[in-house]
């Protein structure tokens, strides 16, 4: 890990696109914002809140991207709103499915960049993982994410839309008429994918309150987990502004050694972190902190480790989910072996706090934990390697 390794948030957000014609994109906009574009598109002022109600649960409860099937609007509305606006996803460029289940989609924004979003089906319950920018800053060395040079925030619009293609492909919005379906396909979303959310908090934010209004995908702050590396100015916001669990990428229980694996502790320590957490506004025994920790064969993974993890974490309403390493080409670290993993997991529980074990899920799709790189950066990597080895590189 270079000492020069970027922890600073310097990267920009593009404007929503805007599609031919300077339309504008329904997809993303806060209550706030569509009620405004409405007005500024000629709806009358009184009728605003109406409209936005009923345009609302169109898009995010019925799933319906054409105004003309909005049978509860007037014909000539409908045809002021499709002169004005469209109601566009990101595109899928491709779809993976794994031996066990997990999907896996590329999806492409505007630019023509590309993220990845993951599927995870269990028995009594969903987790989609969603990617909150292209890339990553932050440079962890275990990541195959921070590999990628290429970063940019996604907007808004582009986080609530791989929550709604994840349901389109699912098949999962309900049917007029029909009775209501219990058991949700979707039933959590995790920030696990690309990028470091509180990095982009705005759009974070402002998209997770359009999946969780109880009007449309309607999903509980409670089912939502943000994971971050451990941006310690944001973290309060996250439970102030969105309301959601939390997780952090912990990975080591000594500075020298989380230096290495999550550079950004040079900027904020495993003191002031905790620090942090500690402050966490509502934390409680129901809404625990989830401390990720990834098991790297003889990096992190010793019972003084465990000892050491159980002591830094006194006084903080917590769970420990270990991850066991998820290998990608050229990583310099092995994954523990199941012993270690379980006499740590052991450890941990003995303390009393839950210690469960992640099954990756995924992995011969490459879906798993921090192995994420869009397809176009993992091909431009191949050539460069290609290159090297041809003898043609230029560092
Ligand atoms: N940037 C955020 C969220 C995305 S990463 C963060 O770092 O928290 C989601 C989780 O996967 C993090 O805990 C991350 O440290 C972990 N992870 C990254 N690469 C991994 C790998 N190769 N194997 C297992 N877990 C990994
Ligand atoms: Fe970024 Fe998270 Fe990967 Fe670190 S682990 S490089 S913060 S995506």
């Amino acid at each position: 890990m270079t000492p020069t390794a970027p922890i600073t948030q310097d990267v920009l957000t593009l404007p929503r696109k805007l599609p031919e014609g300077g339309l504008t994109n329904i997809v993303g906009l806060t209550r706030d914002q569509l009620r405004d574009a409405l007005i500024a598109a000629g709806t009358p002022d009184k009728q605003a809140k109406m409209r936005l109600g009923q345009i609302w649960q169109w898009v995010y409860h019925w799933g319906v991207r054409d105004f003309a099937a909005m049978t509860n609007l007037a014909k000539d509305y409908r045809a002021l709103l499709a002169h004005h606006f469209t109601i566009e996803l990101p595109e899928v460029v491709s779809k993976q499915v794994s031996t066990d289940g997990t999907r896996k989609y590329l999806v492409r924004i505007a630019g023509g960049h590309e993220v990845e979003v993951v599927y995870i089906p269990e028995t009594d319950r969903g987790t989609l993982c969603i990617s909150s920018q292209v890339g990553c800053t932050l440079t962890c060395s275990f990541c195959h994410t921070g590999t990628q040079k290429l970063v940019r925030n996604l907007t808004a619009g582009e986080i609530v839309g791989q929550v709604m293609l994840a349901r389109d492909d699912l098949d999962e919005w309900p049917v007029q008429g029909a009775p209501k379906i219990e058991t949700r396909l979707i039933s959590n979303i995790v920030l696990m994918g690309m990028g470091e959310p509180l990095y982009n908090f705005d759009n974070v934010r402002d998209a997770m309150k359009v999946v969780m209004d109880n009007e449309g995908i309607a999903l509980g702050r409670r089912r939502i987990t943000l994971s971050t590396s451990g941006v310690v100015p944001e973290i309060a916001r996250t439970a102030t502004e969105i309301g959601c669990l939390l997780a952090v990428s912990f990975h080591a229980t000594t500075d020298a050694v989380r230096d290495q694996l999550v550079p950004i502790n040079k900027r904020w320590n495993i003191a002031t972190l905790l620090d942090a957490l500690r402050d966490y506004p509502g934390l409680s025994n129901s809404e625990r902190i989830t401390f990720e920790y990834v098991m790297l064969d003889g990096v992190n993974d010793t019972k003084e480790d465990a000892h050491r993890l159980v002591e830094l974490l006194r006084g903080i309403p917590a769970k420990v989910n270990l991850i066991p390493f998820n290998e990608w080409p050229g990583a310099p670290y092995k994954r523990s072996s199941g012993n270690r993993i379980h006499a740590f997991a052991d450890i941990i529980y003995q303390a009393g706090y839950a210690s469960p074990i992640r099954t990756p899920r995924g992995e011969d799709i490459m879906a798993a934990c921090g192995q994420l790189k869009s397809a176009t950066e993992r091909a431009r990597k191949s050539s460069r390697a290609i290159a090297a080895e041809a003898g043609l590189a230029h560092g």
